[in-house]
């Protein structure tokens, strides 16, 4: 197959690995730009030109794309879902993954479990706020950040009140969370293929932090899920509409709560704590489930 991976850098450890898993495989990999893409909406046939040529058709096609480049990158895969290529995730499910509000609106219909939650934007309604996610300690998280940046434990109601004030005086989206203290600063990255957990692992925080986030000096092993645990995963990924997700569950006392769904999970972590060859399990996902214009959605 000839299959398109959209990522701005070939040289990332995700981007590598998939092109090497797949030409290990006999496919023809190709790393695009999204940024460097451009097309024609107009045009009769739908076509993506990169500086100054139109790309051939490709089977399938991976995407990659940062949060920072949601808008364009999302507009760059649509075009190729227009054009019947496969995409191993669709542009849709993407968008609504990096809607944090939303993920888990659609989650919590389904009835997975999540810590609850809370989002509001007067100041007269704080303290009800505060109230109603069970008072302090709780978690404050700005729509917007990625990588625990933007994630504050709040140890008091006073703080809380204080930071929730701040973030509204600079009309920045926020929720607030009730904290999982039990979770003890840990929590899980499942990272689903189809209709199934193929890799997990446990992060913990350093000692003195509550974020796990390995950019935030967190440390990952790996980890044996219970079944609760890995239907959770399953159905999270399923409710977003992602063939591949990296979904991030809190063990608390009363069972896994999803914190949030990745559209665009990293391959270094897992790959590294579990030993798993995830890229090659990505590849012959595409090999099996990959075929022209049968793109549910077309880019709807
Ligand atoms: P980001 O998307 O920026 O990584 P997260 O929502 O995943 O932000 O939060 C970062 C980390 O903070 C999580 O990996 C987890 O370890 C910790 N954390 C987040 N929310 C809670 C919570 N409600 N209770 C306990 N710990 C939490
Ligand atoms: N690569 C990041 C992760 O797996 C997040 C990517 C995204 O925003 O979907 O944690």
């Amino acid at each position: 197959m000839r299959i398109a991976i959209l990522s701005r850098n070939k040289h990332l450890y995700s981007t590598r690995r998939l092109i090497e898993a797949g030409e290990a495989r006999g496919h023809e990999m190709h790393v695009l730009d999204p940024l460097r893409c451009y097309m024609n909406i107009n045009a009769k046939e739908p076509e993506i030109h990169v500086r100054g040529k139109i790309l051939p058709e490709f089977d399938a096609v991976i995407p990659r794309i940062g949060a920072s480049i949601t808008f364009y990158g999302t507009a760059v895969l649509r075009q190729f879902e227009m054009m019947g290529t496969y995409p191993l995730n669709e542009s849709v499910a993407i968008s609504r993954s990096r809607d944090k509000l939303r993920s888990l609106q659609l989650l919590s219909r389904k009835g997975i479990g999540l810590p609850v939650t809370g989002f509001a934007s007067k100041p007269t309604d704080i303290p009800d706020l505060i109230d109603m996610v069970g008072g302090a300690p709780l978690v404050i998280k700005l729509l917007e950040g990625t990588q625990g940046i933007g994630v504050v434990l709040a140890e008091t109601r006073k703080a809380a009140e204080s930071v929730i004030e701040a973030f509204m005086g600079l009309n920045a989206h926020f929720m607030v969370q009730e904290y999982i203290k039990e979770a003890g600063g840990a929590d899980l990255r499942c990272f689903v293929i189809g209709d199934k957990v193929i890799a997990a692992m446990k992060r913990q925080a350093k000692p003195g932090e509550f974020r796990s986030n390995l950019h935030r000096g967190g440390s990952a092993t790996l980890v044996k899920l219970s079944p609760a645990e890995r239907a959770t995963a399953v159905k999270a990924a399923k409710t977003m509409g992602l063939n591949v997700a990296g979904v991030d569950i809190l063990r608390s006392n009363h069972g896994p709560l999803v914190m949030e769904v990745n559209s665009s999970p990293g391959l270094e972590g897992i790959e590294t704590a579990t030993e798993k060859d995830v890229a090659s399990q990505i590849i012959t996902f595409i090999e099996k489930t990959a075929k022209q214009n049968r793109t549910r959605t077309k880019g709807r």
